[in-house]
């Protein structure tokens, strides 16, 4: 196999590489993914699985940062941050506080909103098209309170979103416990999104698609790190861990790792760094609830999957080298305990941390520098945003109209 003989080498083959890699492969581009790892072993492997068309704010948002001291002080909170690491963060911090400001917070705003218009009918289409259909569920999702002061929070911001055409409904704690009977009546109410979906089995989908992408003619190389990037007038010239590869275009989908490859690549520093997150998985937990609950008081999200009930969430500021402190995955056990009537099993239940791909701005870059495309910077809905990112880069490269206006995503916003 001749490695150089591809038209476009994406660099990280999670969710969005891959999505990326089969809608270019079908268009007749001959793709080949070098993967650092295993396909989708990184945050696409762990992550809750829903897919949150409703989450239209950045996360650079000033109504947040009132709650953060009470997040921080409380060992069990959803927040985290790595003294030992602030010095690094303070850099993408600064930005992301200047990120809440009234103008750039309503832009990235309007940015997350048009993609997520997007990103559940791309979906359905997408697993029509290459049969995951088995595997997603647009059933809706729920978004739950239990402090009678959140109530009123959650009414507006249910009001907020109608007023935005993300299309939710306020259910009294009667209808909610009609929906999912396993929960507690210390939930008091909820929002249920109704255009919204989950996956049921993240792993069984990305098998599906590398598998559909080698049919198609695409290739994989797995654990092959690209090391360095040289643009010269002749090309690209990619180092990876045995090998040189002269590629003709390169796309960059290296998710919360992406930084330095950017910068090699297009000279431009990006403000990526990473929220870690956790899940706990409960393997003898899939039939406990039907559809996916967030908690706008403990934040963070259970979801029925077809391998048990995953307990997914929490934010952690401590870079991509620390290592992971599973203490965070198993509170989520206490957290959703709390709301569930009968106590969960835990047997054999497993523990993992990814890393979310988080700009100060809260958009994802997904742009064309010349023969490099960018593909990255998801956050916190890279799954959800996957497949409109992948029709946006198809659109950049065969120069077609894309679906969104694509001036919000672009990497000139950094320089
Ligand atoms: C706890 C948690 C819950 C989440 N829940 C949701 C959710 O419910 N809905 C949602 O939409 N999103 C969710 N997310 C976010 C979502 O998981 C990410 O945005 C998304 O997975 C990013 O996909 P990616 O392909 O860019 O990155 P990744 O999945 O991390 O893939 C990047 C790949 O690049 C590879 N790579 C890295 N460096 C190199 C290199 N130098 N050379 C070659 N390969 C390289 C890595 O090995 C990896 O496989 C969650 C994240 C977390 C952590």
């Amino acid at each position: 196999m001749d490695i150089q003989a591809f038209d476009l080498h994406i660099i990280g083959g999670g969710i969005i590489g891959l999505c990326a890699a089969v809608t270019l492969q079908a268009r007749g581009i001959k793709v080949v993914i070098l993967e650092a790892d295993k396909i989708a072993s990184g945050a696409s492997y762990g992550n809750a699985g829903h897919l949150a068309t409703e989450q239209v704010f950045p996360i650079a948002d000033a109504n947040i940062l009132q709650h953060v001291p009470a997040m921080l002080f409380n060992p069990e909170g959803p927040l985290r941050i790595d003294w030992r690491y602030l010095p690094r963060l303070m850099p993408w911090a600064f930005k992301l506080l200047l990120n809440m400001r009234p103008e750039p917070f309503a832009r990235s705003h309007q940015a997350l909103l048009a993609l997520n218009a997007h990103s559940l009918q791309a979906w359905q289409d997408f697993a029509k098209d290459w049969q995951l259909t088995p595997w997603i569920k647009v059933e809706g999702s729920l978004l739950t309170v239990e402090k009678t002061t959140s109530l009123a929070d959650l009414q507006a911001h249910g009001q907020r979103l109608n007023e935005l055409s993300v299309p939710n409904e306020l259910l009294s704690q009667q209808q909610l416990l009609e929906l999912e009977p396993a929960l507690k009546d210390t939930q008091l109410g909820a929002l249920f999104f109704p255009q919204t979906g989950h996956i049921t089995d993240l792993s069984a989908i990305t098998k599906k698609l590398s598998t559909t992408f080698s049919e198609l003619g695409g290739h994989i190389v797995e654990h092959c790190p690209v090391l360095e990037a040289k643009v010269s007038v002749d090309g690209i010239t990619l180092t990876t861990s045995d090998q040189q590869i002269y590629a003709r275009k390169v796309m960059l989908a290296a998710g919360a790792h992406s930084k330095a490859l950017a910068k090699q690549l297009t000279g431009i520093s990006v403000p990526l760094d990473t929220e870690r997150g956790y899940h706990l998985m409960l393997p003898n937990e899939a039939a406990r609830l039907t559809l996916p609950v967030s908690s706008m008081d403990r934040r963070f999200i259970m979801t029925p999957m077809d391998t048990g009930l995953r307990l997914a969430g929490t934010v952690e500021y401590a870079g991509l080298e620390a290592p992971a402190n599973m203490n965070r995955a198993q509170m989520l056990l206490k957290q959703a305990q709390a709301m569930l009537t009968v106590p969960l099993d835990s047997e054999n239940s497993t523990q993992w941390m990814g890393f979310r791909p988080s700009t100060a701005d809260s958009l994802p870059i997904i742009d064309k520098c010349g023969s490099v495309f960018l593909n990255f910077g998801h956050q916190h809905l890279g799954l959800t945003q996957a497949v409109v990112s992948a029709q946006m880069i198809a659109a950049l490269y065969f120069d077609e109209n894309p679906v969104i206006d694509p001036a919000a995503y672009r990497l000139d916003r950094f320089e």
